[in-house]
């Protein structure tokens, strides 16, 4: 075993720094080189791949071990990167070097790493003879940093059955924290909805000279702002602030009471919670007047506002405008993106379970509604599937890692590689066991 144990761990690293040294900074992103490479990879153990692409450069990668009439499970990651600047790297960005048990390259993080140790999960699964109950399914798709339509968003649409499946582990999570209670790993089981919007405050305007003939939108905006920087939503336990809460407390106090509770443990831990139980909002962006000497008779304000899943702008509306009441504005929903949730209670979420309590007995694993967008969002709303965003993040600090993504000197611990070539395994084990 032992020995095995340690051919993985060489296996994922080396296919993890043969990942960074292809550029698929995205755009234009080119991922169909490392489509190759993966297809290549697993060809030496005599597995056969799809590659599936809308246009010759941009291929997603499928591999599909035909299981019983279990339920399937997919290995989900993106070969595409963010950018990066040379100049405010300490190493080429894409070196793929070895340096103290980290490997440093763009996408370490995001996610070349889970990338290599998906592939190597499941190449060393075929290997070994493993027989899956239910289709196991490797599923390395492009363009998910930009989304233009290239990747898992088109697969679902154009090649519904290639990426089937019932459950299936992404990126999103598995970060650690220690915040005053036991060690907690976190695990993206839902999205909030991002549903920014426009306030447009109207005035009249006016010469600046002479104030008192017009009525100056801008300064009536003040009003509005304030107004969203105050605002107080119901709350409510969904069951990811439900779950998230037993897991770090120990148990779930009232929701009117949850950000009290955890904010005397710790500050951060408040922080984190808020957005759990109602949707956010944040005025980010404003217009007004293009000349300093003209009074604005229209300020836009943009509102980042994020809500919880299942939650829609109609929903919200009502809520907003109780909080800045009667007056002369317009409000816009610009788009509303993502938002879907998996349930809790699955044979996916135990496995996970048991595999952070091998890995760090005494540890939790606790469920979270990402603010941001992943790709379990089209999975989820093509076929329902269960999708849970997880890789370990244990020997990295959480806050070190969480500042590395899309930014310099990324860069990932070979432990904590190794430690997602084994959560894979356990989870194609356990669910298809
Ligand atoms: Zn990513």
């Amino acid at each position: 075993m032992a020995v095995q144990e340690q051919t993985l761990r060489l296996e994922a690293t080396e296919l993890l720094q043969d990942l960074l040294r292809l550029d698929t900074v995205n755009p234009p992103g080119n991922e169909t080189q490392a489509a190759e490479l993966l297809a290549r990879y697993l060809e030496r153990d005599g597995i056969s791949s799809g590659l599936i692409a809308r246009v010759p450069e941009r291929a997603n990668l499928v591999a599909r071990i035909p299981g019983g009439d279990g339920p399937s499970l997919a290995f989900l990651s993106h070969t595409d990167t963010v950018l990066a600047d040379p100049a405010e790297w300490e190493r080429d960005p894409w070196s793929g070097d070895l340096v103290d048990g980290e490997i440093w390259g763009r996408g370490a993080l995001d996610m070349k790493g889970q990338v290599a140790a998906s592939a190597v999960a499941f190449a060393s699964l075929v290997r070994e003879g493993f027989t899956p109950a239910g289709d196991l399914v490797l599923l390395v798709v492009a363009d998910e940093e930009v989304g233009a339509g290239f990747g898992l968003s088109w697969l679902v649409e154009a090649h519904s059955d290639a990426a089937r499946c019932d459950y299936a582990v992404n990126e999103g999570g598995g970060e650690r924290l220690e915040l005053g209670g036991r060690p907690v790993y976190l695990c993206a089981t839902a999205e909030k909805m991002s549903a920014p919007f426009r306030l447009r405050v109207l005035g009249r305007s006016g010469h600046a000279s002479m104030p008192g003939i017009a009525d100056n939108a801008l300064v009536k905006a003040s009003r509005y702002i304030s107004a969203l920087a105050a605002f107080d939503p119901p709350k409510e336990l969904i069951p990811e602030a439900r779950g998230f809460l037993e897991a770090v407390l120990g148990e779930a106090p009232p929701a009117d009471e949850a950000i009290a509770r955890a904010n005397e443990l710790n500050p951060l831990l408040g922080a984190l919670v808020e957005p759990l139980l109602a949707l956010t909002l944040a005025p980010t962006m404003i217009e007004a007047s293009g000349k300093r000497n003209v009074i604005p008779a229209v300020c836009e304000i943009i509102v980042d506002c994020r809500l919880p899943p299942e939650q829609t702008p109609a929903d919200a509306e009502p809520l907003i405008r109780a909080a800045l009441g009667e007056g002369d504005y317009e409000l816009e929903w610009l788009e509303a993106v993502g938002g879907t949730r998996s349930a809790l209670d699955t044979p996916l979420w135990d496995a996970l379970e048991s595999f952070v309590e091998e890995l760090e007995p005494g540890a939790a694993l606790a469920p979270i509604a990402c603010p941001g967008f992943t790709d379990s969002h089209f999975l989820r709303e093509a076929y329902g599937t269960v999708a849970h965003g997880f890789f370990p993040v244990k020997e990295m600090d959480t806050e070190v890692a969480t500042k590395l993504i899309h930014s310099a000197n990324e860069r990932i611990a070979v432990d904590d590689l190794e430690a997602g070539v084994h959560m894979l395994r356990h989870v194609a084990r356990s669910l298809l066991g």
